[in-house]
Parts: C-alpha cells; sequence; structure tokens
C-alpha cells in the first residue's frame, strides 16, 4: 500500500511507514495512492461472511501484501474480539453499539488493531506512542498497549475536561502507560502532540508514534464496521440507508466514506456535531473559522479544529463526490439532554454523543430511508451527566467499577511544549 503526503504529494511512504509514523512531514496526512474498490456483486457476498473473515478481505484491499496473510489475519482476530450490534431503537431508525469493546466505546476498534500492528511490525524497536486524546481514545490505546515490551504510552487529556470515569479507565493503569492532564483544552493537546512530531530530535530519540486518528490503522479498522453493519439488514433496507454519525475529530466519518468509496451503497451520510461546529459552518459559508473550543456534555467531540477534515476533503475530491451532497447537523447541550430523555421514554438508554447522531438523524430521515446511528460509547461512561437527567440512577458495568476503585496516577502540565518535551526526553 503506498500513501502520500496530502501536504506534500511527493512525499510517499509504504503502510508500514505510515503506521510507524502517524503523520508527514509539515504535519500532513497520509491518504492512500490507490483507492480500492469492489464491485456490487463482491460487495453482497462480502457481506454475507463472517465479521473476522469479511474484515480481512477490507483490510487487505487497502495495505495489499506488506504484512503477511497470517499476520494480518491474527491482528484482525485479536483486535475485533467483540460483538457489534445492532438495536432498533424505532420503526425506521437503529442504532449500531460499537461500544462492547474492553473500554466501551468504539475506539477500541482502531486503537485496538493499531497496537496488534504496531507489535507485529516493530519488533525489537524501543518506540514511544504519543497521542491526545478527548476522553475515549487515552482509554482505548492504553488499554491496547499495556505491558506491551519496548512500547511507552504517553497520552494528553484536558484537564477537568473529561468524564471521570473515562479518566479513571486509562489514568490508573501505570506500567508501561503515562498519563498528563494539560491545563487546557483537547486542541492544545493534539497541537502539542503536533509539535512534538515536528521535534526532528525528539522525534529520533525517543522514536515517536502516535496512536490518534491521523494514523491510517485507525481509520482502516474502523471501516470494517461499517460492513457488518450494512451485513445485518435486508438488501431493501440497505440500499436506504442514512447513516448519522456523531463526529469530532472526524475519523470515525472519514472510515464511513472510504467504505462508501469501497463500494459499500450506503445513500448519504449526516455528520452531527455538538456546538464545536467548525465543519458545519464550513459547509453553510465554505469559510474555515474555528472557534475557541466549548466545553460540552459530549466531550468527546469537544474539537474545534477537527484533524482528519483534510482528509475527506481529500477523499471527495479524488471520487469527485460533492461536499454539498454530504448532510451535517448541530445539537446544543440542552436538545441533548432532552434527546436522552426522549430515547430513554422509548426504552433505550443513550450516551450523549450518540444521542446527537440520532437527534439529527430523526430531523432528517425521510419516506422509505430507514436510519442507522452509531452508538459510539456506552452510557455508564457518562453516569453523573446521564443520572443528572433521567433522575434515576444507571447500573456500571464491571469494567468501569473495576477501574473507579482505583487511584489516578497523572500528572499535571501547564500547556507548555518545551516542558512536555522535558518530560519526553527524561
Ligand atoms: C471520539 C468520539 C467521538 C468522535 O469521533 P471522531 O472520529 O473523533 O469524529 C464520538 N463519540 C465518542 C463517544 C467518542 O469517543
Amino acid at each position: 500500500m503506498k500513501l502520500y503526503n496530502i501536504k506534500y504529494h511527493n512525499e510517499q511512504v509504504s503502510f508500514i511507514q505510515a503506521a510507524k509514523k502517524g503523520l508527514g512531514s509539515k504535519q500532513g496526512l497520509f491518504f492512500p495512492v490507490n483507492l480500492p474498490n469492489f464491485n456490487l456483486d463482491t460487495i453482497n457476498s462480502m457481506l454475507k461472511i463472517n465479521f473476522i473473515d469479511r474484515s480481512y478481505e477490507i483490510l487487505h484491499s487497502y495495505i495489499g501484501n506488506e504484512i503477511t496473510s497470517n499476520n494480518l489475519l491474527m491482528c484482525i482476530k485479536n483486535a475485533f474480539s467483540f460483538p457489534v450490534p445492532i438495536k432498533n431503537i424505532s420503526h425506521n431508525i437503529s442504532c449500531v453499539e460499537l461500544f462492547h469493546g474492553p473500554t466501551l466505546a468504539f475506539k477500541d476498534f482502531g486503537g485496538r488493531f493499531l497496537a496488534q500492528i504496531l507489535a507485529c511490525i516493530c519488533d525489537k524497536e524501543k518506540i514511544t506512542i504519543l497521542t491526545a486524546t478527548s476522553g475515549d481514545t487515552g482509554a482505548a490505546i492504553s488499554h491496547a498497549f499495556y505491558g506491551m515490551d519496548n512500547i511507552r504510552v504517553v497520552i494528553l487529556y484536558p484537564k477537568n475536561r473529561i468524564s471521570p470515569l473515562q479518566e479513571k479507565l486509562f489514568c490508573t493503569m501505570g506500567e508501561n502507560i503515562e498519563t498528563i492532564a494539560i491545563e487546557s483544552d483537547f486542541d492544545t493537546c493534539q497541537s502539542l502532540v503536533k509539535m512534538a512530531f515536528d521535534d526532528v530530535y525528539l522525534n529520533k530519540s525517543i522514536h515517536l508514534n502516535s496512536a490518534n486518528s491521523i494514523n491510517i490503522c485507525r481509520l482502516l479498522a474502523q471501516i470494517c464496521y461499517y460492513f457488518e453493519a450494512l451485513a445485518a439488514f435486508p438488501e431493501e433496507i440497505r440500499n436506504n440507508l442514512v447513516i448519522s454519525v456523531p463526529s469530532g475529530n472526524f475519523g470515525n466519518l472519514t472510515a464511513g466514506l472510504l467504505a462508501k468509496s469501497l463500494g459499500l451503497p450506503i445513500k448519504r451520510f449526516i455528520a452531527a456535531t455538538n456546538t464545536n461546529n467548525t465543519v458545519p459552518r464550513f459547509l453553510d459559508s465554505g469559510i474555515w473559522e474555528p472557534h475557541i473550543t466549548i466545553p460540552t456534555i459530549s466531550n468527546a467531540m469537544d474539537v474545534s479544529n477537527p484533524n482528519n477534515w483534510p482528509r475527506i476533503k481529500e477523499l471527495f475530491h479524488r471520487k469527485s463526490w460533492k461536499l454539498t451532497d454530504l448532510f451535517y447537523g448541530v445539537v446544543s447541550d440542552e436538545k441533548t439532554k432532552s434527546s436522552i430523555s426522549k430515547l430513554d421514554k422509548i426504552g433505550y438508554l443513550s450516551d450523549p454523543h450518540s444521542t446527537i447522531a440520532w437527534h439529527v438523524l430523526k430531523n432528517s430521515i425521510k419516506e422509505k430511508e430507514h436510519g442507522l446511528f452509531l452508538g459510539t460509547a456506552h452510557p455508564a461512561k457518562f453516569q453523573d451527566v446521564i443520572e443528572n437527567i433521567l433522575n434515576k440512577k444507571i447500573r456500571l458495568p464491571y469494567e468501569l467499577t473495576k477501574y473507579n476503585k482505583l487511584p489516578l496516577l497523572s500528572y499535571t502540565m501547564k500547556p507548555n511544549f518545551n516542558i512536555l518535551r522535558e518530560f519526553l526526553l527524561k
């Protein structure tokens, strides 16, 4: 698999290089040179086989022979070791629950696949995974890499801006996992990571790698559950499917669009955001104007400068798709809360992020269409918020109670690159 840097088309790398480097020079994202495509007959037969074998076909079509078939299949089996159920919410809307992995958010798919691939290609080199999280990536990456030899994991997150249970899930682990609460917002954490990657000396000394959704491994892994979701529907519904994606850094939507580009017949996509609405405003006006990040109850989507947007633009350009065909909607905290209550009344407990996708979807869906929204996190991860809204207790799954009892091990740090640099070099 060849990939180019979106900022410098001449910079080309292999899949293994892209997986190791994460980002190209001048913080450019890597994008596939060839976009594989299956015809409809092939897609229909792929939808009939099991998740693991189908995921192999998908990932092999992108990655090619850089990873042996046996190794790739092993990585997929180890990474995708949990179910992807579909819940029917109402007569024309369903939810695909992506939060049944070890850290209860869809980030487990990409995080676990990335960890498997890096373990497979890095062998004995010592590497440092440096990543920023808006809440769920931190846990997924920490759990996926925990205890792996030769891999140091450093996670930055915005202090007091992730839910207490999200924090407990990855800031209590120790061993090869170090966590830093940055006294700022997620976008600042993300830009500190990018500065570290631009620092040639630092990068060479500690072999930096990013586990953010800028890493192509994570995006490729996420393509697979779009196929799994479509496989659950009969053909007449499948052909009229509208998918609503709760979006922050826009990795999840990028993966969905890559699935469509492979030939998966998805009628249209909806990008649903909270009040951090840089992309919806851009689609409205054509002007890219990130504002200061606003804290919301859907904190994993508190991103005002979404990292993956250049990839989406590149894909639309390459496929000659029109950005005007991308639907979108913005949901305030107030509307998110009332929608959580409405969903609860019809018997579905939903986390704030997934609820945003449902809210935009139900207002956008037309006759004959069937709506599918992505359930991106387990509601219990946002226990405080949800209990306040619904005025009732919700049960915590074992994964959460287990970590909730442990003490936090995080460092606290001012948003200053030199301090971070010293920390990394120590
Ligand atoms: C990360 C996250 C999102 C946003 O996904 P992106 O790929 O960054 O757009 C939505 N919901 C939850 C629960 C998340 O953790």
